[in-house]
């Protein structure tokens, strides 16, 4: 496996497709206005370093106003009002889809795959999100069933909250946005948007794409500057109702502790494990590995960042993993037969290089890839890896396959338990009796059977526990719970 590229200028990989990006000078948006401002931001391609684009930044003043407008509010939307504004983002999004797919590969460096195969979950995202604002979500509870009980019903009604935040993180410059405001817009509450420096573009071009679908100006607006100016003070005004966080531990665990008496949700990190047992379907392991490792550039969340193997198929795994391992082409994002990209920045890779060097040094061996130019990593396969190396103990965010050995299954739970995260996971099994165990026993959010740790639909349940986050689930219909509070009325009946 090697390095595809000597970093040249990217290829115009899109052109075919209609679309030829030109470097996009961007603003803020506060009060349905662009920002105006000095302070530029640069984004560079983790590729090759061209300028991709540019955002004009917005200061603490900004900020208050973004609150202001937010809470000063407009007519209140109804709910074919809200579906219909997620449902013409859904369709103008197909129309411009190539472009959002290279704007996500150009700022992020993710391969051109990636980014068409994001816009496609984000179309999803708007289409489950529009359906959910024509269903009713109230409850009805007759209060006769008890023998106490009166002859009365209390009903449950969804109220908007004044305002919420969005703070996204680079890995999925699309989808990891939409997936805050659209269950935001279609819960009809008001949200101001900080989404990641590192990929500003994308977020920028979906919150135009809202105002052109008619989406009220008071309902959103995006903030990019300085974290004290923007993302501390959002964290820690009263005003606000909900932080929906989407990040590493480190942030997250500080927005925890100054966030104050308000609503927080934190979808954290991950180490999630890909369990394969030795009844496993061997073709169906060697893709399973390879897919949740390498794709996205190993930066999901739910990425397979510890291959756990039954010893006695161990070596065997091993080769056919080399062997699939090969097919992972790495190189320029732009062109479309590359299928691994770069992580976000050169210090990013340098960081991954280190966390496989310390791993060499207590014992493990790379048997593939490994080389670094640049912010590109090849996709690496790592075996003898200790069990407490940094390498699987915290989170590796990019292409590694660490491979590591267990004995029998109650040896494969400790070991797929032993850390501080609990994301998700997947158990590679013809076996439903050790697939239940599994189920039962793993302490993460999910357990995919034969399937990748990420495996999800965008409407179901998702999130994580321990240090992944705290249990409050998101996916379109859990979030726009979140975004919502319940009110109960009750009346003779
Ligand atoms: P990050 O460094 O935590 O940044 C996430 C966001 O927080 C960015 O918008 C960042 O802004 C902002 N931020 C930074 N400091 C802040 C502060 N003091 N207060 C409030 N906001 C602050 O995360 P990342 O490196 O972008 O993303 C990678 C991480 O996200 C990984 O750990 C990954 O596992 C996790 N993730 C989790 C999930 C999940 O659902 N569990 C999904 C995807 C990713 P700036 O860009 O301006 O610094």
């Amino acid at each position: 496996m090697s390095i595809a590229t000597d970093a040249q200028p990217s290829k115009k990989a899109g052109a075919e497709n209609g679309y030829d990006a030109a470097a996009m000078n961007m603003n803020c948006w506060v009060d349905g206005k662009p920002v105006s401002s000095e302070n530029i931001l640069t984004v560079y391609s983790p590729y090759d370093r061209r300028i991709v684009g540019t955002v004009q930044l917005v200061n603490a003043s900004h900020t208050e106003l973004a609150i202001r407008t937010a809470l000063k509010g407009g007519p209140r939307l109804s709910r074919y009002e809200r579906y219909s504004i997620l449902e013409k983002t859904r369709q103008l999004l197909m129309e411009r889809k190539e472009e959002f797919a290279q704007t996500i590969s150009a700022e992020s460096g993710l391969a051109i795959k990636e980014g068409r195969y994001e816009t496609g979950r984000a179309h999803d995202v708007l289409m489950f999100a529009a359906i959910e604002c024509l269903k009713d979500d109230g409850q009805i509870f007759s209060c006769d069933i008890s023998p106490s009980g009166k002859a009365r019903k209390i009903f449950t009604l969804r109220e908007p909250l004044k305002l919420a935040v969005a703070i996204t993180p680079f890995n999925h410059p699309l989808n990891q946005v939409v997936h805050k405001i659209a269950p935001a817009i279609a819960a009809g509450t008001p949200v101001i948007l900080k989404p990641s420096e590192k990929t500003p573009l994308t977020a920028i071009k979906l919150a135009e794409l809202l105002y052109q679908a008619g989406l009220p100006h008071y309902m959103l607006s995006v903030l990019l500057g300085p974290t004290k100016e923007v993302a501390e003070i959002l964290v820690k005004d009263p005003r606000i109702d909900l932080v929906s966080f989407t990040g590493s531990v480190a942030v997250g665990k500080r927005i925890a502790e100054t966030a104050g008496y308000k609503k927080v949700i934190l979808e954290l990190g991950g180490n999630d494990p890909l369990i394969i047992l030795e009844d496993a379907d061997m073709d169906l392991a060697v893709t399973l590995a390879a897919e949740g490792a390498y794709r996205n550039s190993g930066q999901r969340c739910t990425a397979v960042k510890r291959i756990l193997v039954q010893d006695s198929i161990r070596e065997v795994f091993t080769k056919r993993l080399l062997e699939k391992t090969k097919e992972y082409t790495c190189g320029d994002p732009a062109d479309p037969e590359t299928k691994v990209g770069t992580v976000i920045d050169e210090q990013s890779a340098i960081y991954l290089e280190s966390v496989v060097k310390k791993a060499v040094e207590q014992g493990a061996k790379v048997l593939m890839g490994g080389k670094r130019q640049g912010a590109l990593l090849e996709p690496t396969v790592i075996v003898d890896v200790p069990r407490d190396a940094q390498m699987v103990m915290q989170e590796s965010f990019g292409p590694l396959a660490p491979i590591l050995g267990f004995k029998d299954i109650d040896d494969a739970i400790a070991l797929s338990n032993s850390t501080d995260f609990g994301l998700s996971s997947g158990v590679v099994t013809k076996n439903m009796e050790h697939a239940i165990r599994f189920v039962k026993e793993l302490k993460v959010g999910t357990v995919n059977i034969n399937e990748v740790p990420g495996y999800r639909i965008e409407s179901s349940p998702f999130g994580g526990i321990k240090d992944s986050g705290l249990g409050i689930k998101e996916g379109v219909i859990e979030a726009i719970k979140c975004f919502t509070f319940v009110k109960t009325f009750s009346m003779a009946w």
